[in-house]
């Protein structure tokens, strides 16, 4: 069953307001399983909506419009569809003791004349009271084809979609949409996109999206079925085959779980306390493994040293090291780590010390370059990288990078 939504109103058209009904309704429409390939945006001007329904009815089995309901002249949207539908508006004797109760419980009295417009309904709609304004939704239906029109703002809207529209539309399509999403770090999406090929080639019922994040790429794999039962038993096959082939890569098959809640997930089941030695990436990746509840059990404490006097200072880091190699450098980073280890007596340090630019990048030492170590007990992994991008971007990807470090060093010595 195919959906397709119209917003109604100049002022989206204008970028005065952000069309939020449609990200709500296009979500929502996904969740349902309905397929929609249009949304259209279009202003209060009778004509162009009319042409815009037309063109929706044309290739969809259900419109959804939210907008120009409203008492004013501009509000132009159910008049415009019962004239496509060819259907006459009537007075709707319910709606107008609803509007007459509305406004009797509210903190205006008199109720104005065009008020009443929204009391005409087109002959034979479906009528969705609306508790919180005075325009009702409406529902219409003509040669297996429905419009279904919602009020603009989103307070009258969502209700009303969850409460009347939402079951209706379960009605129409009983099949579930279900998804799950693989995520993993360190492959690029096209790596990733090359290594799933033959299976996104081939899909039917599940697909297979790929989509790319700082650092990360996640997949998407979602299945149209009857029910939860049967959509499980789509689904997991496909997300077994592609753990098997992104093996360590892959983070977690939850969609709510962030990298950094995997890290802190994993040094828990370990018992594991970490602490982080950051220069350029300045408590970022502290920052990131705080934000999960419950990292208090895994971070302790974390040192920024920006400096070279604080990395001898905070870190214990020699100030040969630093003088022959340089702060942003291979052995710099694992001194880091180690001092960091010692420093804050936990199980794992992780270091980071680069040039995110735009000054201080030489030929040899380019912007972008990143050194980052993890010290687990007595062992040190060192990773170089050479990242793109500015200052933010290298930052960030810095911190991607260092929290999967992290994840991997753990995996390596305890999985
Ligand atoms: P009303 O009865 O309040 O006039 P209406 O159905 O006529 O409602 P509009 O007049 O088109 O709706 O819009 C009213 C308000 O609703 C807008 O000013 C805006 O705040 C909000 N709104 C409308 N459309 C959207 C949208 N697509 N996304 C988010 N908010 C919207």
């Amino acid at each position: 069953m195919v959906a397709e939504l119209i917003s109604v109103g100049t002022e989206l058209l204008l970028g005065n307001i952000v069309n939020t009904n449609a990200h709500f309704l296009a979500q929502k429409c996904a969740l349902l399983g309905l397929s929609m390939y249009n949304q259209t945006v279009v202003g209060d001007n009778r004509e162009r909506l009319k042409e815009a329904v037309s063109t929706a009815l044309s290739r969809a089995d259900v419109v959804i419009l939210t907008g120009g309901l409203g008492p004013t002249e501009d509000d132009l949207t159910k008049e415009t569809c019962a004239e496509v539908l060819g259907c006459p508006l009537a007075e709707d004797g319910h709606t107008r003791e609803r509007i007459e109760s509305y406004f009797k419980n509210g903190i205006y009295r008199e109720i104005p004349e065009n008020n009443w417009k929204q009391a005409m309904v087109p002959q034979g709609a479906q009528v969705l009271d609306n508790d919180n304004g005075t325009a009702p939704g409406l529902i219409m239906e003509k040669n297996g084809k429905r419009l279904i029109l919602l009020p603009g703002p989103p307070v009258e809207m969502i209700p009303l979609f969850n409460g009347q529209v939402e079951p209706y539309l379960r009605k129409l399509q009983p099949e579930i949409l279900m998804s799950r999403m693989v995520k993993m770090c360190g492959v690029g999406e096209s790596l990733a996109e090359e290594m799933l090929l033959d299976l996104i080639d081939g899909q039917t019922n599940p697909t297979i999206a790929t989509y790319a994040k700082t650092g990360e790429v996640h997949v998407r794999v979602t299945a149209l079925a009857p029910d939860e039962t049967v959509g499980e038993r789509l689904i997991k096959p496909v997300v077994k085959e592609i753990k098997k082939r992104f093996g360590r890569a892959v983070y977690s098959v939850k969609e709510e779980e962030t990298l950094e809640m995997s890290v802190v997930r994993l040094l828990k089941k370990h018992e594991l306390t970490v602490t982080t030695a950051e220069s350029c990436t300045g408590g970022m990746v502290a920052g990131r493994l705080i934000n999960v509840a419950g990292a208090s059990d895994v971070f302790k404490e974390g040192f920024v040293t920006y400096s070279n006097k604080a990395k001898r200072r905070r870190l214990d880091v020699n100030k040969s090291t630093l003088k022959k190699h340089g702060a942003v450098s291979r052995e710099t980073a694992r001194e880091m780590a180690i001092g960091g280890v010692f420093a804050a007596d936990s199980d794992v340090c992780i270091a980071v010390t680069g040039i995110a630019g735009p000054d201080g990048g030489t030929e040899e030492k380019p912007v972008g370059l990143v050194y980052m170590a993890c010290c687990f007990k007595d062992k040190v992994t060192v990773e170089k990288y050479q990242f793109k991008g500015n200052r933010g971007k290298v930052r960030e990807q810095a911190v991607v990078r260092a929290l999967d470090l992290v994840r991997r060093t753990v995996l390596e010595y305890c999985e």
